[in-house]
């Protein structure tokens, strides 16, 4: 699939669920979350259906978020269809890490590659703080059993909120560099205000070599992060969605006044 600016599309972003273990500041409010109802979320049957027509239609890469996708039911089922799926070469998954001591060797069996970890600070009460409920130390365990079950490179992604200091970069690089990580630094945004920026050590932000499509979790493929389009599968029709979706995608986003990371999966 070429977009009309001539960049190839090769990768889906899936967002599973909308749902996490964690309540991130930058991310989600504490409460009052509108919840995708459940039957408007897509079932792992129809995600997958979702990859097998991209796969035909030139997908090549697929990356499983969220929300928290280690929270989705039948996450390990629903990563060994999408590995056995033709011309699908690459799957990883960003994840909090706190469920994977649990889910770690199972998803290398089912054919996961690799997993991006976020971690913001290594000062377990600032953790706590940033994630409102989360445990360092859980975080910390995840890292290590992604590293025991081979889904390497583990990379670590830091969101950069105003309250991160120089040490917590430095602690971070430090830590990373002892445990063999990739670290990549993402300066906190804001879909709506169009805040965007480029992840230091990464490929996101930059529009004019963008190859990615995001289908949240009730099916909608939307081609920008910072656009508010999208073309849901169900109603449209799953090659139709990707199609209209290629087709629309913005030279460059603004602003996107429908989703919120945790819904789209950043
Ligand atoms: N729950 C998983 C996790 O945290 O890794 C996956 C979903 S999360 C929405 C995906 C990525 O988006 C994470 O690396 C997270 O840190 C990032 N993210 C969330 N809100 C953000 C914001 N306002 N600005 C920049 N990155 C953000
Ligand atoms: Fe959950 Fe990830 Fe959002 Fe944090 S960044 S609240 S872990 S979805």
């Amino acid at each position: 699939m070429l977009d009309s600016y001539k960049r190839p599309i090769t990768y889906l972003r899936i967002s599973v669920t909308d749902r996490c273990n964690l309540r991130c500041t930058y991310c989600m409010p504490e409460e009052g979350i509108d919840w995708i109802p459940h039957q408007k979320i897509l079932s792992l049957e129809e995600i997958a259906e979702v990859a097998r027509v991209g796969a035909r239609l030139g997908i090549k890469k697929i990356r499983l978020t969220g929300g928290e996708p280690l929270v989705r039911k039948g996450i390990v089922n629903l990563v060994e269809e999408i590995s056995a799926i033709e011309g699908i070469e690459d799957i990883a998954m960003t994840t909090n890490g706190i469920l994977l001591p649990e889910f770690a060797k199972d998803l290398k069996k089912a054919g996961l590659h690799r997993v991006n970890i976020s971690l913001d600070s290594l000062d377990a009460e600032k953790f706590q703080k940033l994630t409102r409920v989360g445990q360092l130390e859980e975080v910390l365990e995840g890292i290590q059993s992604a590293k025991e079950a081979g889904l390497e490179p583990v990379k670590i992604n830091c969101v950069v909120t105003p309250s991160t200091t120089t040490k917590d970069k430095e602690d971070l690089k430090t830590f990373c560099n002892k445990e063999g990580l990739e670290l990549r630094f993402i300066q906190e945004m804001s879909l709506e205000k169009g805040e965007f920026s480029v992840v230091e050590g990464g490929e996101g932000g930059n529009c004019s070599i963008c190859n990615r499509l995001r289908l949240t979790a009730q099916g909608d493929i939307m081609p920008c992060l910072f656009s508010s389009s999208g073309y849901n599968v169900k109603e449209l029709g799953i090659e139709n969605a990707y199609n209209m979706a290629v087709a629309l995608k913005p030279k460059s986003g603004h602003s996107n006044k429908v989703g919120s990371f945790y819904n789209i999966g950043g």
